[in-house]
């Protein structure tokens, strides 16, 4: 079995530059809070408000770097306050992606396509779980030996080992930032 720490995502934004200039003001740059465990990646000490014709939830979490496109990941609990029906996908697959507005300090904007929840997924670098290949997808089992199924492999250079879940999965699996799960070789 391959030991693999959990990081739970609560709900937060990916921004492109276009939206940036619109929410935070032109070549606005985001101070960073403090750097999350994937290199490179940062929570901001920036937050925005999501709204839809149902409901607002305030002091989302902006995650930098500037990305190529804009993408806002919840959870159910958030989409069904929202009103929102999601899919669940991989970061960067916006199938049937749901409309959001975005508010910023600066200005708001309807931002199409960009909602989705993400589903659980494991970063790996390339030398780590060598018996696996990018995009596998997975069973793993936690602590009280529960088996969660349809865990996403990611591997890339820059990713180290690492299993993210949203915050209604982490409860519903009993995980907390920290936890272990477990894979089979
Ligand atoms: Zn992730």
């Amino acid at each position: 079995m391959i030991e693999i720490k959990v990081a739970v995502s609560n709900r937060h934004v990916h921004l492109c530059r276009e939206d940036v200039d619109v929410l935070f003001g032109e070549n606005y740059e985001f101070s960073k809070r403090n750097d999350l465990s994937q290199k490179g990646e940062f929570a901001t000490l920036d937050t925005v408000s999501l709204k839809t014709e149902k409901a607002i939830i305030e002091n989302v979490r902006v995650v930098g770097p500037i990305r190529k496109y804009t993408q806002v990941e919840l959870s159910k609990t958030d989409s069904d306050i929202l009103g929102l029906d999601l899919p669940i996908r991989d970061s960067g697959d916006f199938r049937d992606a749901k409309d959001v507005v975005i508010i910023g300090p600066k200005g708001s904007r309807k931002v199409k396509n960009c909602c989705i929840r993400s589903v659980n997924h494991i970063h790996a670098s390339n030398s780590e779980l060598e018996e696996f290949n990018d995009k596998d997808i997975v069973d793993v089992k936690t602590s009280d030996g529960v088996i969660i199924h349809n865990v996403h492999i990611k591997k890339s250079d820059n990713f180290v080992l690492e299993m993210h879940i949203d915050t209604d999965n982490s409860k519903e699996y009993n995980l907390v930032t920290g936890s272990s799960v477990f894979l089979k070789k």
